[in-house]
């Protein structure tokens, strides 16, 4: 847990990603279980819940994200579960809900961020999620303004690019929308100075588009 002012929820971080054109999966914040159940019915099943506080970076690590309810029984108990849990791992969060979202069927999980080097500023990363990222650190990086080019070589750059193209009868995913996510999000960050750091991790990149599921920025 951080105590920070300035780290903004899911909901908010996906908020502003969207305005600017870049693919999320939208979060909507219920406030309440009877509210949680409502979104959840209005976005349709299988949905998703996760905590949405500015005091929890990790929400899964708290018991704070629930993946897959398939109907408003289960979305009701895992809005109690959610709130249950995350108060017993941080006491003193501040919790304005639970965010609802569909559940996004499975892609190849990527992740692109963005923190702030003292010399040279914006600087993206791009890499495959999950243990390859983790353990590997199988990542490329590039300065901001990143160019389409620049963005061609990041995804090719990582040792895991042969995944991306597609394995063992594993879909090829869109490079041509990874590449634009990039570029995108290169373009977000420039217009936008006072974010200090962001994360879109993951990212699930399909056969035909890229879609951010989960997004967390940090302000100045
Ligand atoms: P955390 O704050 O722990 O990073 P995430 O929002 O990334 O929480 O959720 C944890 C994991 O749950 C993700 O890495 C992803 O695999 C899965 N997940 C999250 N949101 C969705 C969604 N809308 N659809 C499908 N899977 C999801
Ligand atoms: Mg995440």
């Amino acid at each position: 847990m951080i105590t920070s002012q300035n780290l903004l929820t899911e909901v908010e971080s996906k908020e502003l990603l969207k305005k600017a054109g870049i693919p999320v999966v939208e979060a909507k914040l219920a406030r309440s279980k009877k509210e949680a159940i409502s979104i959840s019915k209005e976005t349709g099943f299988p949905v998703v819940l996760k905590i949405n506080s500015p005091d929890v970076v990790h929400k899964s690590d708290s018991g704070g994200v629930k993946l897959g309810l398939a109907n408003a029984t289960q979305a009701g108990k895992a809005y109690s579960k959610i709130i249950c849990s995350v108060k017993r791992a941080y006491p003193k969060a501040q919790i304005q809900g639970v965010s609802v979202q569909p559940m996004a069927p499975s892609g190849v999980e990527v992740i692109i961020g963005m923190s702030k080097d003292p010399q040279f500023g914006p600087v993206l990363m791009f890499g495959l999620g999950g243990i390859l990222v983790e353990v590997l650190k199988d990542v490329s990086f590039r300065i901001v303004p990143v160019t389409e080019r620049d963005a061609r070589e990041m995804i090719r750059e990582i040792k895991g690019y042969p995944i991306l193209e597609g394995y063992r009868g594993q879909k090829p995913t869109s490079i041509p929308a990874l590449e634009k996510l990039i570029v995108e999000v290169s373009q977000f960050v420039e217009k936008n100075p006072q974010i200090k750091e962001l994360d879109l991790n993951p990212v699930f990149a399909y056969p035909d588009k890229a879609v951010a599921v989960d997004a967390r920025i940090i302000m100045e």
